[in-house]
């Protein structure tokens, strides 16, 4: 199993700051890390212009987000045919900040499935978020809150090799606050046991990333927490010297 780094950038970047891919790419190629998968999650006015600086490096592309649909009337959103055509690989799909920040209601773990099924359907990888409000997890209810996105959240027929999941507690992210080691591997140790019962060879096969204001100095202690299999990186993703050294810290 391959460890997989992802960074996120958010709504973060600018066509100048396109640098620090180049920079980013021009590090992995003196000093690669073949036991990584790497990606950049950029924002959707990044993906065209950011193609030439990701070719031929050990960096794939990848979206921050897809609509369910293949096209139509969704004003503001973005196909899974745009972002293959922009020349994505990856795509995040319900992080918490979508599944919160959008409308009352916010994403719903059911359309989280679609758009996983939708970017499968065109080979593009799904990392799809779950994790925890700190209310959440002061009630006691962190797992059967994250269980049941899970359940919700992963479509029923998918493979190993086109899906991941990202467990990220809510009040871990953008805070600098990590959860507690102990904490992280007793989440991804219940998610894992959910997956290897629920969904046979490919559940025992799909990584399960932590995210949460990973940064290079905690990066090494997370990555070989048991049962987590790689990082969703946000904030320390946007400077390459950072995001390297995460990447580093796998191995
Ligand atoms: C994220 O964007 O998913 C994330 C975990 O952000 P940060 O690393 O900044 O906490």
């Amino acid at each position: 199993m391959k460890t997989l780094i992802a960074g996120n950038w958010k709504m973060n970047g600018l066509l100048k700051d396109r640098d620090e891919i180049k920079k980013l790419a021009g590090l992995l190629e003196k000093d690669p890390a073949p036991g990584c998968d790497i990606t950049l999650c950029l924002p959707a006015t990044l993906l065209f212009p950011s193609v030439k600086f990701i070719a031929e490096s050990a960096i794939a592309l990848g979206a921050q987000n897809i609509h369910w649909a293949e096209s139509g009337a969704h004003t503001g959103d973005i196909s899974v045919e745009m972002i293959k055509e922009a020349g994505c690989e990856y795509v995040i799909i319900g992080h918490s900040e979508r599944r919160s920040g959008h409308g009352e209601h916010g994403e719903r773990s059911q359309s989280v499935s679609e758009k996983a099924k939708i970017a499968m359907a065109y080979k593009i990888f799904a990392i799809i978020c779950v994790g925890e409000s700190l209310d959440e997890r002061e009630a006691g209810k962190a797992k059967s809150h994250v269980l049941d996105q899970v359940k919700k959240s992963l479509p029923q027929v998918f493979s190993a090799d086109q899906v991941a999941i990202a467990y990220e507690p809510i009040w871990a992210i953008g805070t600098g606050v990590t959860a507690k080691l102990e904490d992280i591997a007793e989440m991804h140790g219940f998610i894992r046991a959910y997956l290897n019962e629920h969904h046979g060879e490919d559940g025992a096969k799909i990584r399960i990333l932590y995210g949460g204001s990973v940064n290079p100095g905690n990066a090494a202690e997370i990555l070989s927490t048991t049962d987590v299999n790689g990082v969703l990186v946000g904030g320390a993703s946007l400077k390459a010297d950072d995001f390297f050294a995460i990447i580093r810290a796998a191995g």
